[in-house]
């Protein structure tokens, strides 16, 4: 879902929203084209909504009586509650590391994107 969201930024077709999340069953952004249609681009897994890692079914965190708990991934939310405590700027920091590759080249860029993405995730809402 990410990285389509970036591919589709990159076509820069027209203002777009962040990604959203239409609980429990998908992801989604808004494209506006230069004609005002809203389009609806879903992604059909979900994101760690502590990381924001792009979740597969063996990567879903853990809630305390062994069932799937499909909003964290298996490293924020391993056994029922979120393996560390930590603010949102230390998961930013401990992150920037995995997205700094072809789509980022600096940890600036992530850092940036990162700040951005973050504080729409659940565990960082409020
Ligand atoms: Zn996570």
């Amino acid at each position: 879902m990410l990285t389509e969201y970036e591919r589709v930024k990159k076509l820069d077709i027209g203002e777009m929203t962040d990604i959203l999340e239409a609980y429990p069953t998908y992801n989604y952004f808004d494209l506006i084209d230069p004609d005002r249609n809203v389009i609806e681009v879903t992604g059909g897994y979900h994101i760690c909504q502590s990381c924001g890692m792009e979740m597969r079914n063996c990567d879903f965190g853990k809630n305390a009586d062994g069932s799937i708990n499909m909003d964290y991934c298996k490293y924020c939310y391993p056994n029922g509650k979120f393996g560390k405590d930590e603010t949102m700027e230390e998961m930013i920091e401990s992150c920037i590391p995995f997205y700094v590759d072809e789509r980022f080249k600096t940890a600036e860029e992530a850092h940036t994107y990162l700040a951005k993405l973050y504080p729409n995730l659940k565990r960082w809402k409020i």
